[in-house]
């Protein structure tokens, strides 16, 4: 499960004296990107031991979980559940066409009772529906997923000072900061806008996970565009022109957010001189076909 560490050479880290270094998690699993495969890993293990058949989930109609949960539960063979936000649109869009091809059973729920996602009577009923399936929440996050997410953290084969990661529920995060154990110091750019909630879910995650509270980490809240999934000309531009010159794909959801603000906060002069950083690539591409298609942008 190692994936490569690659150093970016600009412009503006010569100037400003840091190394950045990208840990390509995107490159982990051909369908199974990034992140989400580390938060899988375990859960799969544990539904195989209790004996599931069926893994069912939750997300919005782009979900990178949601199209990571279908293709695991074709390669590892389970049926998978797919409660997806909102209304049925088609044709499908390339996230839910793909996910569907992987054979995930799609149900659609209004966003009311998407609400009641982690609600004991909706999870009951859901449970009786499908005959007791394995249940991940959202995003995949849980105290499994937390332990994956410790891994990617444990390959870093350089010494370094900090850790950048983009940030949705925060179990990515969890898992970096549980993983390093009050070393290093670990940057978190949310995708969300008022993503200061990440605060204690990460915390919380972090202490349900290893029973321990660490300071070593920060939220860089700043750049999240107007919302999540919500981008701007200046992110497809960064984006593009980042893609160009490293021949490494970004995604504007998660990855494309965090580099632009770290760069930003390079260029304000952030971090000390001789500064090494290691920004991770959780993956998430799939969703750019999705992107493409809906504001008709190559990203
Ligand atoms: C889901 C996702 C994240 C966020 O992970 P969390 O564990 O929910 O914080 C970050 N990057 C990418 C590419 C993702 O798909």
């Amino acid at each position: 499960m190692d994936t490569p560490l690659q150093q970016l050479q600009d412009p503006l880290l010569q100037e400003h004296q840091v190394e950045l270094w990208i840990k390509r998690e995107d490159l982990l699993h051909p369908e199974i990107s990034g992140n989400k495969w580390r938060k899988l890993k375990y859960n799969l293990q544990q539904a195989k031991r209790l004996q599931h058949h069926t893994l069912l989930t939750f997300g919005g109609a782009y979900s990178n979980h949601i199209a990571a949960t279908a293709a695991a539960g074709k390669t590892f063979g389970f049926k998978t559940i797919g409660i997806i936000r909102g209304e049925e649109h088609l044709p499908l869009n390339p996230t839910l066409r793909f996910a569907t091809s992987c054979s995930m059973q799609l149900q659609y729920v209004s966003r009311e009772k998407y609400r009641k996602k982690d609600d004991a009577a909706f999870l009951q009923e859901l449970s009786e529906q499908y005959s007791q399936p394995f249940v991940l929440p959202e995003g995949g996050t849980n105290s499994l997923a937390v332990k994956g997410c410790t891994e990617i953290v444990q390959d870093i084969a350089i010494d370094y000072d900090y850790v950048c990661c983009a940030s949705g529920t925060g179990g990515t995060v969890a898992g970096i900061v549980a993983g390093l154990a009050g070393e290093k110091q670990v940057l978190a750019f949310p995708a969300l806008r008022g993503g200061d909630f990440l605060q204690e879910d990460i915390q919380q995650l972090v202490y349900t996970y290893c029973g321990h509270t660490y300071h070593n980490w920060r939220l860089i809240a700043d750049y999240h565009f107007g919302g999540y999934a919500k981008v701007k000309p200046e992110l497809l531009a960064f984006m593009q022109a980042f893609h160009k010159q490293h021949h490494i794909p970004l995604e504007p959801v998660y990855t494309g957010k965090m580099l632009y603000g770290l760069f930003e906060l390079i260029r304000k002069g952030y971090f000390p001189k001789g500064s090494r950083i290691v920004a991770i690539h959780t993956g998430g591409l799939q969703g750019n076909a999705g992107f493409k298609e809906r504001l008709g942008v190559e990203v």
